[in-house]
């Protein structure tokens, strides 16, 4: 097998802006951070920066749980970390589903013999705590399991019901957080939940690779009191922990450049502070989706269950989906996503995460779109851009 160096070249992706559902624009700062030189990770200089690393987690997460670690591994991780640590065979699960990720966490429990309970919503709309409470009467689950913000919709899930219907049944209560950390009040310890887990890719606006994760005391007893061992080597949290905690006993190898990355993006987050970065999400939500219905289009979501990272927009009769996103990529280097499953070619979903939440993004979109949808004879309202700065000025005076 013969092969020729030279014919590889330098990789030169270009820039792009990131509007799908993550990865999402990164910081330069957190790109140069992962630059550093690597070094070992039992180093203690790489030891305090894994402190600090938890230290901001914690602060990000709004806990003082002693778990609080990045998984190593994307948000799917995090999510295989979470159920495999706190079920056995034959434990009662239940999982809410009302979109994709819901759906992964059913795949997830199936593969670990935990007993399924399952309650669905139609894709679009919230989960309905009454059901769930009618689903757990008389049952004694050990995890409630939902999606707090589940990308493939755009649907916000309230916590708080869902929380109480955890406590009352005895269940651990267990919230994917992929999408919403970082953009979203997620105050783990004041909510009540037990385990979460998100992404570095999305909100936090880090590349993808870690999963930031925390237990509860209460799930912690969950794990120590397993009559079978955890059936992932990888992602056992009684070992993970020991080289997390105190005694920096080897487990695996550590994404050390990795770990510089994330620890420089939740750097950024704490310099903004937690509320000063929910309400720039909230605003720059507002200001694309008025100028969306300026232009005649529509949200999936009803007002009022709308994630202000992840924007679900109805494509409009006569646009064709593909051409739209791929004019999209080449004329103006901007990435949006598609439907997911049922929503395949019914919807686009623009992300307005993290550090691509901003006014720069919102009305590049918005003229790109605009440009995109009239020069393939796709009839819109007008004035979408106006419409927009509307929202922003209103937030000045
Ligand atoms: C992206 C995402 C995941 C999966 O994360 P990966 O990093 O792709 O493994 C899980 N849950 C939600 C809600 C997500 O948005």
């Amino acid at each position: 097998m013969s092969l020729n160096a030279f014919d590889f070249r330098d990789i030169d992706p270009g820039e792009r802006v990131l509007m799908g559902p993550g990865p999402s624009d990164v910081p330069a700062r957190v790109l140069q951070a992962m630059s550093a030189p690597c070094i070992g990770h039992l180093d203690p200089v790489f030891l305090s920066i894994m402190d600090e690393t938890q230290q901001l987690l914690r602060f990000l997460f709004q806990t003082e749980n002693a778990l609080t670690i990045p998984v190593s591994g994307t948000g799917s991780a995090g999510m295989e970390t979470c159920f495999v640590n706190l079920v056995e065979p034959g434990d009662e699960v239940v999982v809410c589903v009302n979109g994709v990720f819901g759906t992964r966490m059913v795949d997830i429990v199936n593969r670990l013999g935990g007993k399924l309970i399952r309650v669905d919503a139609e894709w679009g709309r919230t989960i309905d705590p009454e059901l769930v409470r009618q689903a757990v009467k008389g049952r004694h689950p050990k995890v409630l399991a939902v999606v707090h913000a589940e990308t493939s919709t755009g649907v916000c899930q309230p916590l708080d019901d869902l929380c109480a219907i955890a406590k009352e049944s005895g269940a651990l209560f267990l919230v994917d957080m992929v999408t919403s950390l970082g953009g979203l009040d997620v105050a783990l310890d004041r909510t009540g939940i037990d385990a979460a887990y998100s992404g570095t890719q999305k909100c936090i606006s880090c590349p993808p690779g870690l999963s930031p994760l925390s237990f509860s005391t209460a799930a912690m007893k969950v794990l120590q009191q397993r009559k079978t061992p955890v059936a992932s080597w990888y992602l056992d949290m009684s070992m993970v922990s020991s080289y997390w905690g105190a005694d920096r006993k080897y487990h695996h190898t550590a994404p050390i450049n990795m770990i510089y990355a994330l620890r420089e993006a939740l750097r950024i987050i704490a310099e903004e502070g937690l509320e000063a970065r929910f309400a720039r999400h909230r605003v720059n939500h507002r200001a694309l989706v008025a100028g969306v219905e300026a232009m005649g289009l529509s949200m999936l979501v009803a007002e009022g269950e709308r994630l202000p990272m992840l924007n679900a927009i109805r494509i409009p009769e006569g646009a064709n989906d593909l051409k739209v996103r791929k004019a999209l990529l080449n004329d103006f280097s901007m990435e949006i996503g598609g439907g997911l499953g049922a929503l395949a070619g019914k919807v686009w979903r623009v992300g307005l995460m993290g550090h691509a939440s901003r006014r720069r993004n919102v009305f590049l979109f918005l003229s790109a779109l605009e440009t995109i949808l009239k020069a393939q004879g796709v009839s819109i309202g007008t004035g979408a851009l106006e419409a927009s700065a509307r929202v922003y000025d209103a937030m000045t005076v």
